[in-house]
Order: structure tokens, then C-alpha cells, then sequence
């Protein structure tokens, strides 16, 4: 490819309003151009980025029996309907109408569509397990677009979904896709780690996260160095250190505590208690097939609530927090004033859920239900009828590891590059996808869904590969091997030696691109930095000794090579592993 006559609109100055690393200089580079909130058209360089990631991608799907499709971005919302994922789902989903007045969906995902196919054609054991996947354009109207590539409402994903007569058949399925997914991603020269992760709107059982390190991620890992236990902050628990309490009265005693609207005021108040020994109680209206029903929530009252643990541990489709009038209602005081002792009595529908943290606590302090008024002296297995005990807090840098004796946790961010989900039989249950097994019986197919987006691929790279200068594309990804900079194409010494060299690293099977604009040798090894292209061979003066200089992106460095030998050097630096 001649740059003088390829599509490569490189930036000065960095974009205004890129906010990240990798958006900035996508943007730069003349990967990527926005075209409107979270759309992004790829110019040819970065189009060439996407499809070896693409290519990827369906060799590692390939060698583990993956079947390539094509489905349609475009789908019914009858199938939607019946897997109930049209209800459960908010406003991510976009949903149109046809001329008809149809309702339609443009698809997130595809469980439904391959589970129509599958419930459709396969009858028998005999033709599981099966293995599908497509590369396709997938549609979420994220509510804040942000960060070039990493959150965007049009994307490229690679989905795979399995199909398994029983929970073996998938136990397998997925350990297969984990060891391709892992695969995957050091061919692809990222740095990341697999965590426990809430499965949310997919369902299902088990989900693993593949996590990119970056401080352009959305999402908290946590992690403990000392045994390799992570974990999305969603579903990390820790070990907490245990607290002695003294025996207190032998029933709780309330006692005035006028002005006192938080776990903080209490700890100041006269006759209060430090927040760890006060119990928080939370109002919430978990939506729970269908139905919004009131959970009270009982935390340490220096814990914070993960509400996507709480949602999760319901299993609700949403959880919201109760209005202030709606929690007088249940239980006839405001919000600073709550409890769990005697709250069944105002309320009977009332569950009431409380955190692992609380257990065998006792003389704790909380709110009496009444305004102003707290009780001292609770024992919470005596006072409090919890319904269920659940992992319900924020973990905090700092606490123990929940898997190891000593292991202390830490947390950073980290960007979701892969999610892989062990479906189990929502989708093939509510869609009717069954089949005979060997005895005769009819038994829903066993499913698992893994995805990976081919854009946070792109991004995760360039956060983790770039300088100053620009980026520093892993060579399995970068658009192109090797860049042939011609310093001055006056010369004409210079431009038939760099037309020559172009020839043969092509007839060697590399990707090459030459530069041969007419423009400043500064401004060329600029945009060369700039691009990311692993390796430049800079055609200038020592020409005339039969010598060009071969400079290492990643390294900086660069030498001296006899233009008789640089081919076959390329060749050799290009072939070594990542
Ligand atoms: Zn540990």
C-alpha cells in the first residue's frame, strides 16, 4: 500500500473531547471517526485492525468445533416476547416497528435467535453438542456513550452459544470456550484476568469476565495477589475480621435520639455507637417475576450495599429504593429511623435480607421504627426475623480474601474484553428447545452464551500498547507489518531503493506500507510513531553504502541493517511469537 495514495487521516492535536488514551488516539491515528453518539465508522486502517482481530477470533472458534453463521441484526420482537427478555430488559434494548406496526428488536445479543434454529432442527441427543457462533453488528443504546470504543451502542461481537443434552455437556462446552477465550487474548498481546461476574439480564448460573487492566475501564476488579482469586466488585466477596461483642440487655431498649438522620450522626450522638456497630436498614422494591415487592436490607453500618448484588441475590429484574412515602407506609417512620426489629409486625409482606457481615452480631444499635427513636442492645439472631442472609456489601480495598487465610484484596479497574455465561435452560425452556435423550425422555437443551467485542479488543490494545508518540500495535493486530519511509522523495537514489524494498517485503508476505508522500522525513517518522506499525526501514543518505536503518516501534530502537539483509530480518522479528 502507497500512504501517498491510502486513506489515512492522522491527527496533530488530540480530539477535544476523547477522553481516554485509546480514543484519543484511534481518533489521531486515523483508526476510527464518530458519526454520531457512540457510532463509529472504521477508515481503512482501522477496518484492517478489525478484521485481524476477526480473523482471530474464528480460528480460535474454529479449532474448538465452532460452526460459523450469519444472523440478522433485525429481529421480531416475538421471540423476545418469549423469552421474556422483551419485559425484563429497559431502554438499552432498541426497539422499532416494521410498516406493518410489528413490533421489532435490533438485537443485543442472539440467544433467541439461535434458540429458534435449534428448537426448530435438533430433536436428538444425538445430534449435541453443538458449537455456533457468528461475528455480527449488535445494538444497545447505552444511556451514556463514552470513551471512543469502549462504550458504544453499535458493535462488532463475536457470539458463541453451545447446546448440550445435560449440565456435563456444558461443564465442557464452556471450559472449552474459557481455554479458547484465553487464547484469544494473548494472541491478541492483551494483558487480562478471568473474574467472577454477575450474570444480570442474560441469566443463567455461572459467568466468567475476561478483564483487560486499564484505567479506561468501567468496571472494579477485585483481586488478591496472594492466591489469584478475582472478581468483579458486582459479585466479590471478602473475609472480614471478627468482632467480640459484649452480651447486651435481654431485650432491645429504645431510647430518644432526637435529629439523628444517619449511621454517622449516631456515632456522635450521646449513648450512640461507632457504625460498626450499628445495623443500616435499607427500603427497596426488588422486581421479582413481574411483581415489585419491599425487601428491607440490614447492612454493618459502615458497609455500603452493591445493588447488583442485592438484584442479583434476589434474583429480581431491578431493584430500586423505596420513595420516602412509600417506606412510612411500611413502616411508619422515615428513613433515618428504620430497623428490622418489629418491622414484620408493621409490614407482613416485608422480606427481610441482611448481609453475611451481620451474622451473630448482637447488642448492635438501629432505628425503632418510630421518628427519632432508636434501639440499643439488639441481637440480631434474637430480635430480627431475617428471611436470608446474603453477600450483599461493598468490598473494600483492604479486606481479607475470601479464599485465602492471608491474602489481603485490592481493586482496580479493568475493562470487560469477553463474557462467558453458563446459560443452563432459561432460554431453551422458555422457547421450548428440547430434546429426546437416549432413554426416550424430552429434556430442554443446555445452553452457554460467550461473547467478546471485537472494538474493546481494539481499544484494550492501545491502552495497554501506546507512548507518548502514539500507538505500539502488538504485531498481531497491527494494520500493517513493516513501513518503508522514504526520507526524501526528490532523490532519486532513495525512491528507486524504497519502490525495490517495497517489492520484495511484499513478494516475502508481508504487509507493507511505503511512504512515499512528499513530505518532511519529521513529519513522516511522526505519523509512523503515530499508527503504531511495529516496524519502519528508513531509506535516507547511508543508501549510498547499501545500508538502511530498521527502527523497533515498541523498543525505540533502532540500527543499522545491509538492505540485502532486512528482509529476511523483518521476516524473522515479525514471525517471533508476542
Ligand atoms: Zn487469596
Amino acid at each position: 500500500m502507497r500512504w501517498s495514495r491510502y486513506f489515512i487521516p492522522t491527527l496533530r492535536e488530540d480530539p477535544a473531547d476523547a477522553d481516554v488514551v485509546s480514543h484519543k488516539l484511534l481518533l489521531r491515528a486515523g483508526l476510527i471517526r464518530q458519526l454520531s453518539a457512540g457510532i463509529y465508522s472504521f477508515l481503512p486502517l482501522g477496518q484492517r485492525v478489525a478484521i485481524k482481530v476477526m480473523q482471530i477470533l474464528r480460528e480460535e472458534m474454529n479449532a474448538i468445533g465452532g460452526q460459523e453463521f450469519f444472523l440478522p441484526a433485525l429481529h421480531p420482537a416475538e421471540i423476545w416476547q418469549e423469552s421474556g427478555r422483551w419485559y425484563a430488559i429497559g431502554d438499552e434494548m432498541f426497539r422499532l416497528k416494521d410498516r406493518k406496526g410489528t413490533d421489532m428488536v435490533l438485537g443485543m445479543t442472539h440467544e433467541e435467535v439461535f434458540t429458534t434454529i435449534a428448537r426448530n432442527e435438533i430433536r436428538s441427543y444425538k445430534q449435541l453438542p453443538q458449537v455456533w457462533y457468528q461475528i455480527q453488528l449488535k445494538h444497545r443504546d447505552e444511556a451514556r456513550p463514552k470513551s471512543g470504543l469502549i462504550r458504544i451502542r453499535s458493535f462488532i461481537m463475536k457470539d458463541a452459544y453451545t447446546f448440550d443434552v445435560d449440565r456435563a455437556g456444558l461443564d465442557k462446552s464452556f471450559l472449552d470456550q474459557r481455554e479458547a477465550y484465553k487464547k484469544i487474548f494473548m494472541r491478541c498481546g492483551l494483558q487480562f484476568l478471568i473474574v467472577e461476574a454477575s450474570s444480570g439480564a442474560m441469566g443463567g448460573t455461572e459467568s466468567n469476565e475476561f478483564m483487560a487492566r486499564t484505567p479506561a475501564g468501567e468496571d472494579l476488579i477485585v483481586s488478591c495477589e496472594n492466591c489469584g482469586y478475582a472478581a468483579n466488585l458486582e459479585k466479590a466477596t471478602s473475609r472480614l475480621a471478627e468482632i467480640k461483642d459484649e452480651a447486651g440487655p435481654d431485650a432491645p431498649e429504645e431510647f430518644p435520639t432526637p435529629g439523628v438522620r444517619t449511621i454517622e450522626d449516631l456515632t456522635t450522638f450521646p449513648g450512640g455507637a461507632e457504625a460498626s456497630r450499628q445495623i443500616k436498614s435499607l427500603v427497596f422494591f426488588a422486581t421479582i417475576d413481574g411483581e415489585p415487592r419491599p425487601v428491607l436490607v440490614l447492612l454493618r453500618g459502615d458497609h455500603q450495599l452493591h445493588e447488583t448484588k442485592l438484584g442479583d441475590s434476589l434474583r429480581a429484574t431491578a431493584v430500586r429504593p423505596a420513595q420516602p412515602e412509600e417506606i412510612r407506609e411500611l413502616l411508619g417512620a422515615s428513613a433515618g429511623s428504620l430497623g428490622g426489629v418489629g418491622a414484620k409486625t408493621k409490614s407482613r409482606d416485608l422480606r427481610i435480607v441482611a448481609d453475611s457481615a451481620l451474622k451473630n452480631r448482637r447488642n448492635m444499635t438501629t432505628g425503632a421504627n418510630k421518628d427519632d427513636h432508636h434501639l440499643r442492645g439488639v441481637d440480631i439472631a434474637r430480635d430480627i426475623p431475617v428471611d436470608d442472609w446474603f453477600e450483599l456489601r461493598t468490598v473494600e480495598a483492604g479486606e481479607g480474601c475470601p479464599h485465602c487465610e492471608t491474602g489481603v484484596l485490592e481493586i482496580f479497574k479493568g475493562m470487560e474484553i469477553g463474557h462467558i455465561f453458563k446459560l443452563g435452560t432459561k432460554y431453551s425452556e422458555s422457547m421450548g428447545a428440547t430434546v429426546l435423550t437416549q432413554d426416550g425422555k424430552e429434556v430442554p437443551i443446555v445452553m452457554g452464551s460467550y461473547g467478546i467485542g471485537v472494538e474493546r479488543i481494539m481499544a484494550a490494545a492501545v491502552e495497554q500498547h501506546h507512548d507518548d508518540d502514539g500507538i505500539i500495535w502488538p504485531r498481531s493486530l497491527a494494520p500493517f507489518d513493516v513501513v518503508v519511509t522514504i526520507t526524501n522523495m526528490k532523490q532519486d537514489e532513495l525512491r528507486t531503493a524504497g519502490e525495490k524494498l517495497y517489492e520484495e517485503l511484499q513478494r516475502a508476505g508481508l504487509e507493507v506500507l511505503l511512504d512515499d508522500r512528499d513530505e518532511r522525513a519529521g513529519v513522516k517518522f511522526k505519523d509512523a510513531d503515530l499508527i503504531g506499525i511495529p516496524f519502519r526501514i528508513t531509506i535516507g543518505k547511508k543508501i549510498s553504502d547499501g545500508v538502511v536503518e530498521l527502527f523497533d516501534r515498541s523498543a525505540k530502537q533502532s540500527e543499522d541493517v545491509k538492505i540485502t539483509e532486512v528482509v529476511t530480518q523483518v521476516q524473522r522479528l515479525t514471525s517471533v511469537q508476542q
